[in-house]
């Protein structure tokens, strides 16, 4: 459903608003604070199923979108790669911050 996230998290889950863009970020929190608790979380949302990891690694996972390097990071059937909880939740990610990113994937 349009505007309804449904994370399912080891021992619960919850339903939040994702209309605005206040809402998706206090999902991203959501999110990001069950991810780094459980082994796995899973996230429905603009009728796409986001399976959500957290890496402690050092070598963090690379978004498929926005090319940062992320702790926290999903994976979906429907798109190649994994996708930081911004690009995945819908939230904009700094123009600047994305020409940075890429200058030194680059160099
Ligand atoms: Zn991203």
């Amino acid at each position: 459903m349009k505007g309804i996230a449904q994370l399912v998290y080891p021992g619960g889950g919850i339903v939040l608003p994702a209309r605005s863009a206040y809402e998706r970020q206090v999902l991203v929190e959501h999110v990001a604070h069950r991810a780094r608790r459980s082994t796995v979380v899973r996230l429905d949302l603009d009728g796409r199923r986001w399976s959500i990891t957290a890496d402690a690694s050092v070598e963090r996972p690379e978004c498929g979108k926005c090319l940062r390097r992320v702790s926290v990071a999903g994976t979906s059937a429907a798109v190649t790669g994994v996708y930081c909880l911004l690009c995945l939740i819908g939230l904009p990610v700094s123009a600047a911050q994305t020409l940075l990113l890429r200058g030194r994937a680059v160099g």
